[in-house]
């Protein structure tokens, strides 16, 4: 498949008004690429796109309701005369062991980290295949190829979307669609802030194998 160039994407990015979205939103404009940033924080993803000026643009999208989604992929298409790239970013901690977590709270974060990605999957690939193919990008994590002790409904939920890609990357290959995730480990951002004290010194050494055996 032919790479897509900076200053043909047409990028939807999800949690994009803060954090990792907020620093990919902001590159990407600065290379040319048209970005819809969404987020459930008005104030700061609608401050970001007024920083970055147009065309980046702000709408409000919560990832786990599929009537948000319907309507970002339609402002995507009106505004920027189509839709080639998907960045499913948005994602939700929740510190706690298999005992500290609540079945709501675990219910929550596969809500946000899994089905969101999975919501935004179903809406956004046939905008990218008519556009003549693209690429969709999860934000899955360390946690998506490992456990980690303390952060099981997060470890969940990433295991859950590496799993997602690579079948999402198989269904939309035909449509030209690359279907890839990322797996960062620790990065300070506002997510980590409520991380427990030694959480992260207490996890077994990553073992994350050969390219070949994760991919
Ligand atoms: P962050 O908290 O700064 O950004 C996450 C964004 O997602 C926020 O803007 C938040 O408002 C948004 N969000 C939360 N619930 C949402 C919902 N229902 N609908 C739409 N948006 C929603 O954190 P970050 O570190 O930038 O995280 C971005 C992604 O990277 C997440 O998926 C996270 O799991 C992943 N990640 C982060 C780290 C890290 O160490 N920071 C490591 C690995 C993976």
């Amino acid at each position: 498949m032919t790479a897509i160039s900076p200053t043909e994407l047409k990028l939807l990015i999800t949690g994009g008004a803060r954090g990792i979205g907020a620093a990919v939103a902001r590159d990407l404009q600065a290379r040319g690429a048209k970005v819809l940033i969404t987020d459930v924080l008005d104030d700061e993803g609608a401050a970001l796109a007024a920083e970055l000026g147009p065309p980046a643009r702000y709408r409000r999208l919560d990832v786990s309701r599929a009537q948000d989604w319907a309507a970002a992929v339609a402002e995507a298409e009106a505004e920027f005369g189509g839709l080639n790239a998907l960045f499913n970013n948005a994602g939700i901690p929740h510190f706690g062991s298999v005992a500290d977590c609540s079945p709501e709270d675990f219910r929550r974060v596969i809500d946000i980290n899994l089905t969101g990605c999975f919501l935004g999957i179903r809406a956004c690939a046939p905008a990218i295949a008519a556009a003549g193919g693209g690429v969709v990008i999860n934000t899955s994590s360390t946690a998506g190829l490992q456990g980690y002790g303390g952060i099981a409904a997060y470890v969940a939920s990433k295991w859950g979307l590496t799993g997602l890609t690579r079948a999402a990357a198989l269904d939309l290959a035909p449509q030209r669609i690359r279907v890839l995730s990322l797996h960062p480990g620790p990065i300070r951002t506002p997510m980590v802030e409520g991380m427990p004290d030694g959480l992260a010194a207490a996890q077994p050494i990553p073992r994350f194998g050969t390219v070949d055996e994760v991919a």
